[in-house]
């Protein structure tokens, strides 16, 4: 055996891997975790959910200032020190990603940076050094889905960039109306630029529950994003002046732009790892399948996080990093996939898990829902919250919560409590009967519910 032998050896340190990798120390495995970047944490730490989330806690205090003028609280105006807002997004990451590395220094999880590439079924290199293994885990991730056809110019951004904050550009398009689109939407609009957001389907957000969307779309045309569904790009020119993107479908005409965010969707990166030289099936949108043990076909070979597809969320990745782990150290584990919260961290937050109306319809599953509308929310007004909604999806007969959809303030957080009642097969009763404190936003959980079963007296 080589001086380069890995008992378990993890590709990537993303929220996938690095949880596989400290769940495989943890019961006593000598890992190993390799990534090129220079900072452990992977798109999520670096250049995703975190520095995305920073940012938008900046936008929601803008915002805040803006608003609470009307409550005879006044702030003057509002300006942005942009080197400022970047350099504390890059310390809160830094912290973050800091962390990390103590956090695998503790746990004797080697790391090596470098691009690995298997070589064999048990074998791969990491720039130019073999390595061989007993088991790997492939957590190589995602990267942003590239338009065709678009010039090259660097006023056309990917998120990552979008991230950056190289500037605020006045007029900004956004391709693309899915989470990433509308989380950079409310970034920039609160930032101060004239945001257009472009989406091909006819509603942004288009896997989430209708009714929800459109509280949200309404909200953020209301803070100046003109929003353009059923919409595609047919062609783009870049002058020196301006971006000019010409759209077709439920927009036709031009939108001048100095900057535009393409937000269309990520590609799995599996198909850097060379897997077929390890005998591991890739499809052709470079997707590794693998089963609730997150195994693929070769038994010694472990895939997590987004290079197993959709979705494409640090939750999931997280929870099959640990269950890779845990199945690769000789432990029973599997990941129920229909459970995975989805939240857009927007103004107002829409947060979804299980079925949504629409999916159940067309499921042809049995279901009713009963909903609450958060401007009977003592709490949502007495804290100067917008539009709301608790939508709970459930079935007749049983009564089981099938599925939750909220959009409003901190929709993210309350969401947990529907995750958790599904996840117990819980019932209506069970969430009716739970007292919710007053006055708070889960009430309008409770309240859903009450409403199903015909008890409420809040409405
Ligand atoms: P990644 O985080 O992509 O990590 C993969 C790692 O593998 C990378 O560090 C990469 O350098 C490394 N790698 C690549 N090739 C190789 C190789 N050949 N050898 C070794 N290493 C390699 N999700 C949420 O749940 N909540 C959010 O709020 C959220 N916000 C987001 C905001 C943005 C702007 C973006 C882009 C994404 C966001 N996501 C969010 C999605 C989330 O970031 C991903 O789902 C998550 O990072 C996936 O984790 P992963 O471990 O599968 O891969
Ligand atoms: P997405 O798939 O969520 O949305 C892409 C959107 O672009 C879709 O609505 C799609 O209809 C639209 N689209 C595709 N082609 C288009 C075109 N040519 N013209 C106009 N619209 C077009 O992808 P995303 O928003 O890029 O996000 C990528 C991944 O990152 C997702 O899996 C997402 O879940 C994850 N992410 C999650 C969070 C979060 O959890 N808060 C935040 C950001 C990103």
């Amino acid at each position: 055996m080589s001086d380069n032998h890995a008992d378990l050896i993890v590709l990537g340190a993303g929220p996938g891997g690095y949880a596989c990798a400290f769940r495989a120390a943890d019961l006593g495995r000598k890992t190993v975790m390799v990534d090129p970047r220079a900072t452990l944490g992977g798109v999520c730490l670096n250049v995703g959910c975190i520095p995305s989330k920073t940012l938008l806690h900046a936008a929601e205090v803008i915002r805040e200032a803006r608003h609470i003028n009307d409550w005879g609280i006044s702030t003057g105006k509002v300006s942005v020190d942009l080197d400022k807002l970047r350099a504390k997004k890059d310390g809160i990451v830094g912290q973050l990603t800091t962390g990390l590395t103590g956090l695998a220094k503790r746990r004797k999880v080697q790391t090596i940076r470098g691009t690995a590439q298997f070589t064999g079924t048990g074998s791969l290199d990491i720039d130019g050094e073999s390595w061989t293994f007993d088991q790997a885990v492939i957590a190589v991730g995602s990267a942003p889905l590239r338009l065709p056809g678009w010039p090259e110019d660097d006023r056309i951004w990917d998120s990552s960039d979008a991230l950056e904050l190289r500037d605020i550009p006045k007029r900004l398009a956004i391709v693309g109306g899915g989470i990433i689109g509308l989380e950079m939407a409310t970034i920039y609009a609160a930032l101060g630029s004239n945001v257009t957001v472009i989406e091909f389907m006819d509603q942004v957000a288009p896997g989430a529950d209708a009714e929800a969307v459109a509280v949200l779309h309404a909200a953020l045309e209301a803070e100046g994003v003109t929003i353009h569904t059923g919409t595609k790009v047919s062609q783009v020119k870049a002058t020196k002046t301006a971006l000019t993107l010409t759209c077709e479908g439920g927009f036709e005409g031009s939108i001048k732009a100095d900057a535009a965010i393409q937000a269309v969707g990520r590609r799995s990166n599996g198909s850097l790892v060379a897997p077929e030289a390890a005998g591991v099936e890739i499809d052709d949108r470079g997707i590794i399948h693998v089963d609730a043990s997150c195994r693929t076909n070769v038994e010694t070979i472990f895939a997590i996080g987004d290079v197993t597809g959709n979705p494409m969320l640090a939750h999931r990745a997280t929870h099959q990093g640990h269950i890779a782990a845990e199945v690769a150290s000789g432990h029973a584990a599997a990941l129920d996939t229909d459970l995975i919260p989805s939240v857009a961290y927007t103004n107002p937050e829409l947060a979804w898990a299980g079925l949504t109306e629409a999916q159940a319809k067309d499921q042809g599953i049995a279901h009713k829902t009963a909903s609450f509308p958060w401007a009977a929310s003592g709490r949502n007004l007495a804290s100067g919250g917008g539009d709301g909604l608790t939508k709970l999806v459930y079935c007749p007969n049983t009564h089981r919560l099938l599925g939750a959809s909220i959009v409003g303030r901190n929709a993210g957080e309350l969401l947990a409590e529907c995750v958790l009642a599904m996840e117990m097969g819980g019932r209506l009763e069970d969430i009716a009967l739970t007292v919710h404190a007053h006055p708070t936003l889960s009430e309008t959980i409770g309240f859903s519910a009450e409403r199903a079963l015909g008890t409420l007296t809040d409405l």
